[in-house]
């Protein structure tokens, strides 16, 4: 495969030959983990750490493409030289257990403080997760960070833990998703392993729990999360909230719960003005090493409304389709590419298209990925589940689910279906990430 994705660049790119065998025929595959991939440079006639820089900056991001293409999965592409890897090796067989327990297996390694823009909309959340970040326990406690989606709850919360662990690599930090919290402590109860869920949420320094709206309405769930909460807040060990609303809102959650989450310090993120998603922009535009105009980042900052999210989906795309069709990233060229993105506030329908998208990103797969004819039960899940929200949450024909859902004949999504919706009854953790996923799908 790797030979034919270096083909396939080459020929793409028309690359000369003097070109090609310099610099990238070198490349080898060093590992791929997640959603990374990790070359290696194994030239050994020219300097390495003057090749890697040049190829990052010249060939990187046309060579993520091709592999994102060819792989059918978007990947995240990092290059490095031969003793970068020998210093991995040396560090990983030093911490390799370390970092097992330190909770940052789980961690996006670019939400960082480093990476985070502070703007009007964000400053007092931001100050108060670095103040958390220096002094875990001993100054908002619990902290609990609310706002709309895609505004940077998440990258805050791991930007606390990044700071922690690397300030102190022995504190041991959790973060998990209340879906995740939900479903282990499911599990826990199915085979009779309390004291061991009890121990792994109580022996820790620092807790961050991420969406603790879905928790909601769980009564079991809430239960369990009150007692942790109090363990862990009678020994002054920190608790990290986020939420899509503040605690006030938080219609059906127990009152105690509530009262909790009050006694330390909410603080919003609001949608960022202008002048803040300009900055982040160019933040992005640097960190990624885009290539776009500054009237376009205008075009960009002034018509994307609602989220960051949705700002860096739009650089991606413009990068993406400006390399593919070999045009120049011009404001005409974004106004076409970012038409769907942009499309005047319209409430969102749902669509079997939303749907995909959205369940996708649940699990951390690409829609591509759903769509496709693989069979690992890691994707075969994702897209029974997609058909069953399709079938319950549109009033699309199941021809037209069957379509959408990568040419599917009907009887293939009625089965899909079908399967989930008998789980459902019987699956406590699939009707748990059903219902998680309605919620997303359609927040209304
Ligand atoms: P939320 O958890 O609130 O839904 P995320 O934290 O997942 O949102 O943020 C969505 C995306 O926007 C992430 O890729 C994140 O890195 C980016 N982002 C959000 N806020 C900022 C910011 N202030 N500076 C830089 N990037 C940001
Ligand atoms: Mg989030």
């Amino acid at each position: 495969n790797w030979d034919l994705i270096l083909q396939t660049f080459k020929e793409r790119y028309e690359l000369q030959d003097i070109s090609f065998n310099s610099w990238i025929k070198p490349i080898e595959v060093y590992t791929v983990e997640n959603d990374t991939i990790t070359l290696i440079m194994s030239s050994t006639s020219m300097n390495p750490d003057m090749a890697v820089s040049y190829v990052e900056k010249k060939y990187l991001e046309m060579l993520r493409i091709t592999i994102c293409e060819i792989m059918n999965h978007e990947y995240d592409v990092r290059l490095i030289t031969a003793k970068d890897k020998q210093a991995a090796e040396i560090k990983k067989a030093a911490t390799g257990s370390a970092a097992k327990n330190s909770g940052l297996q789980n961690l996006n390694p670019n939400y960082t403080f480093d990476t985070f823009v502070v703007g009007t909309n964000n400053n007092l959340a931001h100050a108060a997760s670095l103040a958390v970040a220096e002094t875990p326990g001993q100054v908002y406690n619990p902290l609990f960070i609310y706002g709309g989606v895609g505004l940077g709850k998440t990258h805050l919360m791991q930007a606390i833990a990044h700071f922690i662990i690397t300030n102190d690599p022995t504190r041991k930090v959790l973060y998990v998703t209340s879906e995740t919290f939900t479903n282990e402590l499911i599990d826990s109860v199915k085979n009779q392993k309390n004291s061991e869920f009890r121990k792994k949420y109580r022996n820790i320094d620092v807790l961050l729990i991420d969406d603790i709206q879905f928790i909601i309405g769980k009564e079991s769930t809430q239960e369990e999360f009150f007692h942790t909460f109090n363990a862990l807040y009678q020994d002054s060990k920190q608790i990290v909230i986020s939420s899509d609303r503040p605690p006030k809102e938080m219609e059906t959650l127990t009152e105690r719960l509530r009262t909790r989450f009050e006694m330390g310090l909410p603080v919003d993120i609001q949608i960022p003005t202008y002048e803040t998603k300009r900055a982040i922009l160019k933040k992005k535009v640097e960190l990624g090493g885009y290539n776009i105009p500054d009237d376009v980042q205008d075009y960009v900052a002034t018509h994307i409304k609602s989220s960051i999210r949705e700002l860096e989906g739009a650089l991606t795309k413009l990068s993406a389709f400006a390399t593919l069709s070999h045009s120049p990233i011009t404001v005409e060229f974004a106004e076409e590419t970012l038409k769907d993105l942009i499309s005047p506030d319209a409430k969102k329908e749902v669509t079997p298209e939303l749907i995909i998208q959205i369940v996708a990103d649940h699990f951390g797969i690409s829609p591509a990925d759903i769509l496709s004819s693989k069979r690992s039960a890691d994707i075969v899940y994702p897209r029974q589940i997609t058909m069953y929200l399709c079938r319950q949450m549109t009033n699309v024909a199941l021809q037209g689910i069957g379509k959408a859902l990568g040419n599917r004949d009907h009887t293939t999504i009625i089965h899909g279906a079908d399967k989930i919706a008998k789980e459902v009854l019987v699956n406590e953790t699939t009707k748990n990430t059903v219902d998680i996923l309605i919620k997303k799908i359609d927040p209304s």
